[in-house]
């Protein structure tokens, strides 16, 4: 007979960003290992889940959903962003304009989902670093004042992006 003490926790996970920025490829990365160069675009939203074991006893499942960063999908977020439990909010190192849109929509977030959401701030495509526009401390101060989880992640060489999603895991509130 199979031991089956463990418990699993599921969360709701949002991806939000500018468009290319590498949120599905970040997804890519996290779930299936994998990465695509040429990969199309996402339109309108995507789903996927996956599992992260915390301990023995506790795993947490994320239900993942990847919005498309097109500005003609932006007033669907809302469908997306409202009964998350947390969100990975992307920009890419090497474009300064897709940190204020990150900015943007950590203040939406802040405003209008769950007061107790847990947001993290990823910094992607830090294999980049020779066309690097984002200075780390820049992000980690902005980061750090708003209350947010910060990492610079690599969808490409996988840099980081499993220390991002079991940072997430383990910030969740396991206890209700
Ligand atoms: P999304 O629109 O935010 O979902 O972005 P995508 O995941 O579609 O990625 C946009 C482009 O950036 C694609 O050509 C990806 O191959 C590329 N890309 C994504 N992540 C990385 C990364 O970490 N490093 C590099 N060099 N390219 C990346």
């Amino acid at each position: 007979q199979q031991a089956q003490q463990g418990k699993t926790y599921q969360f709701k996970l949002v991806l939000l960003g500018e468009s290319a920025v590498g949120k599905s490829s970040l997804v890519m990365r996290f779930v299936k290992d994998h990465f695509d160069e040429y990969r199309e675009s996402t339109i309108g939203a995507a789903f996927l889940a996956q599992t992260i074991s915390l301990d023995d006893n506790t795993t947490v499942k994320f239900e993942i959903w990847d919005t498309a960063g097109q500005e003609r999908y932006k007033s669907l977020a809302p469908m997306y962003y409202r009964n998350a439990n947390c969100a990975v909010v992307v920009y890419d190192i090497t474009q300064t304009s897709s940190l204020d849109k990150a900015k943007a929509w950590v203040n939406e977030l802040q405003r209008q989902a769950d007061p107790n959401i847990v947001i993290a701030l990823a910094g992607n495509k830090c294999d980049l670093e020779a066309r690097r526009a984002v200075e780390t401390k820049t992000a980690q101060e902005y980061a750090d004042e708003a209350g947010l989880l910060f990492f610079e992640t690599s969808a490409k060489t996988a840099d980081n992006v499993s220390e991002l999603f079991n940072a997430i895991a383990k910030r969740m509130p396991l206890d209700q």
